[in-house]
């Protein structure tokens, strides 16, 4: 599951679970983007600030880890690497792609799509106020999901926290905790997002 996890919140991780069961996955991985082609034009969170919440996020859970892949190739991250450098090499390995309702609608876009969709199984999830269908002509490519609504962006909660408003129970414990202890998103330049 990629992601600019700016910060990680608890609709990544029901998605995240709800897809591990319905695929019975050994494994999922977490893996932050460095720069996000799609986030262009907003100042997004030090990769290191982000890599850190989404450790904290997923520590508990035996079958969740994150990678530092994206992070540590840098420059602007497209799938298609993220991909080669997890599982170019891998013979032994199926994998899966999770993505939001919003995301999967773009997947055609993105660079290389076919290869991507040869690379990975698509597995797109519902998510509150985006509709949930497969793009034209990669139907056997791409499943979906049904996840318990969370209506939680990570746009909103930097703007919560902004705004001095509570994340509690939105984002885990621990990372609520780390958004204080680094007073990160107070005074945000990312409130001009235009993207959610
Ligand atoms: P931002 O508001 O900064 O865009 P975001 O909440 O959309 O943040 P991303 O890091 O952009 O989070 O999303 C990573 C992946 O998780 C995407 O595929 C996205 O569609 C999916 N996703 C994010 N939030 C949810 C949610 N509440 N329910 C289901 N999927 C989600
Ligand atoms: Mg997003």
């Amino acid at each position: 599951m990629g992601g600019t996890f700016d910060p990680i919140h608890h609709g990544h991780l029901v998605a995240a679970s709800g897809v591990q069961s319905a695929f019975d996955l050994d494994e999922v991985i977490f893996v932050p983007t460095a720069a996000q082609p799609f986030k262009n034009g907003r100042t997004v969170t030090p990769a290191e600030h982000r890599y850190l919440m989404t450790v904290i996020a997923t520590a508990s859970n035996p079958s969740f880890s994150v990678s530092r892949v994206d992070i540590d190739r840098g420059g602007t991250t497209y799938t298609i690497d993220t991909l080669t450098d997890l599982f170019g090499d891998r013979t032994d390995v199926e994998a899966f792609f999770i993505t939001g309702a919003d995301a999967l609608r773009r997947i055609l876009d993105w660079k290389d799509a076919e290869k991507v969709l040869e690379m990975a199984h698509f597995v797109g999830v519902t998510r509150p106020g985006h509709t949930l269908e497969v793009p034209e002509g990669v139907a056997q490519r791409v499943s979906l999901v049904e996840v318990p609504a969370m209506a939680i962006s990570s746009t909103d909660c930097r703007e919560r926290v902004a705004h001095g408003d509570p994340v509690w129970y939105l984002v885990p414990d621990g990372v609520v905790q780390y958004i204080m202890k680094y007073r990160l998103y107070k005074n945000s330049p990312s409130l001009t997002a235009t993207e959610a």
